[in-house]
């Protein structure tokens, strides 16, 4: 598979995007074209202009809450990923939309409408887990080279078709890959990474010691919540009820690891600055 990916690459005529190959964190093949360092830059560029244009919410106890949940989920990431906790950047939106994000640079969003859903600590934290994992997992960056692919596609053909690289298509193709910066950064995920994400999403809340059961009743109230004017949230992350079963499954893998949490004295107490 990983073959196919430097074949796929180096039929779209550049040798250089090959060395974008590379392996998920549950072991898919994904072609990764842009630097951490770009990805930062784009994620961070669009947080802020997020704080500009939503009204950032103010409520003290509000914030304390959700940067508890927030704080016990980043102490949890592994720093493999190149993430230290206090990388992190949290920011509570008022805003009734049932939504949240993570955006790679370590920026984290929470709706204020998210907190009516999210019952309690142990829910939220499956949604900033969620996100998170999305972030770690390079979704975003994968998704946007993916549509880069896409658009050189037609390229790519030609090219082959020709049997040539002439310096102007390679030029093209070159400014295609710059373009980056203008595609959505929140577009809807794909099955497979949202799948990736709640694995990673509920495994991080288990070792925080947040009980990962509570995954599977916010999906199933987001599910619940379907219908005429849905959640924010699910237009990038449909509550299917395969997403439901599969996260009950995992619970045999993660349940033991929040017992272990808890043993170790893990135990995030986020709920008592829950306000009322
Ligand atoms: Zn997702």
């Amino acid at each position: 598979m990983l073959k196919a990916c430097k074949r796929l690459a180096l039929i779209a005529g550049l040798s250089a995007l090959a060395a974008g190959c590379a392996v998920s964190p549950t072991g898919e093949k994904t072609l990764l074209l842009n630097s951490p360092q770009q990805m930062n830059a784009m994620g961070t560029q669009s947080f802020e202009q997020m704080k500009e244009k939503l009204e950032i919410e103010k409520d003290k106890q509000t914030n304390r809450y959700v940067q508890c949940i927030a704080d016990a989920i980043v102490m949890q990431v592994p720093r493999e990923y190149g993430y230290a906790p206090q990388d992190w950047e949290l920011v509570v939106f008022k805003d009734e939309a049932v939504n949240a994000f993570a955006l790679p640079g370590g920026k984290m969003g929470v709706y204020t409408g998210m907190l009516k859903v999210a019952k309690n600590q142990d829910q939220l934290a499956s949604v900033i887990g969620h996100e998170v994992s999305h972030v770690l997992a390079q979704h975003g960056n994968a998704r946007m080279s993916q549509q880069m692919l896409t658009q050189l596609g037609i390229t790519a053909t030609s090219l082959v078709l020709a049997d040539q690289v002439d310096s102007k298509t390679q030029k093209a193709a070159v400014m295609a890959l710059g373009l980056g910066a203008q595609y959505g950064i929140l577009l809807p995920y794909s099955r497979a990474h949202e799948s990736e994400a709640d694995m990673l999403g509920q495994e991080l809340m288990a070792k925080a010691g947040f009980d990962p059961r509570e995954a599977v009743s916010l999906w199933q109230t987001m599910a619940e919540k379907g219908g005429a004017a849905p959640p924010e949230l699910l237009s990038t992350h449909p509550a299917s009820t395969t997403r439901i079963r599969k996260l009950d499954a995992q619970l045999s893998q993660y349940y033991p690891l929040y017992q272990q949490a808890q043993a170790e004295g893990r135990r995030p107490n986020c709920d008592a600055l829950k306000p009322r």
